[in-house]
């Protein structure tokens, strides 16, 4: 597999692993039977959510998540190898394939960058 390949596939599993942190109903320290990574990524989006470093962060993971979050919202690439497959697992688990205002507000409550943008979401 060529390294961008690999990459990309790292950032699809951390856009759906992130997602399933926000909405998972176990409580943290519970065994989650969807991932063993459940618990760390509950770690990070709550590091996340409460981090205001931004950029500047020393987790690794916090930076590189919020790069993350920010192109798939605001991401208009049809083709986009990131984005589209991960739309696409949304689509099928999700009646509306659309971001619920909840999670719209979560990803909105991490920017400090686009803060002045326009919000534009396109799913
Ligand atoms: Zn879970
Ligand atoms: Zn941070
Ligand atoms: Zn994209």
């Amino acid at each position: 597999m060529e390294l961008k390949d690999k990459i990309n596939k790292q950032r699809i599993q951390r856009l759906a692993l992130l997602r399933h942190a926000q909405k998972c109903r176990h409580a943290q320290g519970e065994e989650c039977s969807v991932t063993r990574h459940c618990g760390m990524m509950k770690d990070l989006w709550q590091h996340m959510i409460e981090c205001h470093r931004y950029y500047d962060c020393e987790e690794p993971f916090c930076v590189t998540s919020r790069y993350i979050l920010i192109h798939y919202r605001d991401c208009m690439n049809a083709e986009c190898e990131t984005c589209v497959p991960v739309r696409a697992a949304i689509a099928r688990d999700n009646a509306i394939s659309r971001l619920s205002q909840e999670e719209k507000e979560l990803i909105d409550g991490l920017m400090c960058l686009s803060q002045h943008q326009e919000t534009k979401i396109n799913v």
